[in-house]
C-alpha cells in the first residue's frame, strides 16, 4: 500500500467491504491468477467462508490469508484495512486506545493489531532502497557530556551513518544505521544495505566514505558551514 496517498474515501470505496479487501489481497498475492501452493495447478476456485481457495486438481484447501499479516484472524478484513489506515495516516502514532474506539474493537484486540501492523510496516522499511541523489553523512549522537567536545571522535557518543534521499526542497526516505565507527568496512555495509547501486551520492570529503564510489557514483565536497543551509537543505 505504498504510493500515493489516498482519500478517506478513495480507501472506502476500495476497501469499504470484505469482498474489496479480499480481492485486494487476491491480487497481490497472485497477480497472475490463482496458483495451488500445494501442486502447482492455475486453476481454483473460491469457497465464500472465510477466504478459503480450492485447487481444482488436488482439491487442497488454500486459506488467502495464510502467511500475510492477517492470518489466523477472527476479525473481519475491513477492520484490519481500515487499522491500516489509520496507522500510516496518524503521523504522530495511532494509539491503542483511539484505534479500539475508531474501529470499535477491545482495547487488547487494537493493542495486538498494532503490534502486528507496525512489524509488517517495518519490514516494509527494512527491504526498501534509496534511490536517485542521495545524501550521505556520519554523525554521534547522545553521551553524557553536554557541551563536550564537538564533531568527530567525541568521547562516548555513539556513531550513526544517516543517508537521506534529496528531493530538491524536501527529503524523501531516510536510512539510519548505529556502526561500531565510521570506517571503509561499515560505510560500504551500509551503502549495500540501503542503497540501489549506481545512485548519485553526495558526501563530505571524509577518507572513509570514499568507500562509496566503489558501488556509487560518488561526489564528495567540502561542506563550509555557511554554505550547509544551501548545499544540504
Ligand atoms: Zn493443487
Amino acid at each position: 500500500m505504498k504510493g500515493k496517498e489516498m482519500t478517506l474515501i478513495d480507501w472506502q470505496k476500495q476497501y469499504g467491504t470484505e469482498e474489496g479487501c479480499a480481492q485486494a489481497l487476491i491480487e497481490r498475492r497472485w497477480p497472475e491468477g490463482f496458483r495451488c501452493p500445494c501442486c502447482g495447478h492455475d486453476g481454483g476456485y473460491s469457497i465464500k467462508t472465510r477466504g478459503y481457495w480450492e485447487c481444482s486438481q488436488c482439491h487442497k484447501q488454500t486459506s488467502l490469508t495464510a502467511g500475510t499479516l492477517f492470518h489466523s484472524t477472527n476479525l473481519p478484513l475491513t477492520k484490519w484495512f481500515w487499522a491500516i489506515y489509520l496507522v500510516a495516516s496518524d503521523k504522530g502514532g495511532i494509539s491503542a486506545l483511539r484505534l479500539s474506539k475508531q474501529i470499535n474493537v477491545s482495547w487488547i484486540t487494537a493493542s495486538r493489531m498494532l503490534r502486528k501492523i507496525r512489524i509488517a510496516m517495518g519490514h516494509r522499511d527494512s527491504i526498501y532502497r534509496l534511490h536517485e541523489l542521495i545524501e550521505i553523512d556520519d554523525a554521534l549522537i547522545g553521551g553524557r557530556h553536554a557541551g563536550g567536545k564537538r564533531g568527530r571522535g567525541a568521547e562516548g557518543k555513539t556513531s550513526v551513518l544517516v543517508a537521506i534521499e534529496n528531493r530538491e526542497k524536501r527529503a524523501g526516505f531516510i536510512a539510519m544505521q548505529q556502526v561500531s565507527g565510521v570506517n571503509g568496512e561499515t560505510v560500504s555495509q551500509f551503502v549495500k544495505r540501503h542503497l540501489s547501486p549506481d545512485q548519485c551520492v553526495r558526501s563530505d570529503a571524509l577518507p572513509s566514505l570514499a568507500e562509496i564510489g566503489k558501488t556509487q557514483n560518488h561526489t564528495a565536497r567540502v561542506t563550509p558551514p555557511d554554505k550547509a543551509g544551501e548545499w544540504l537543505p
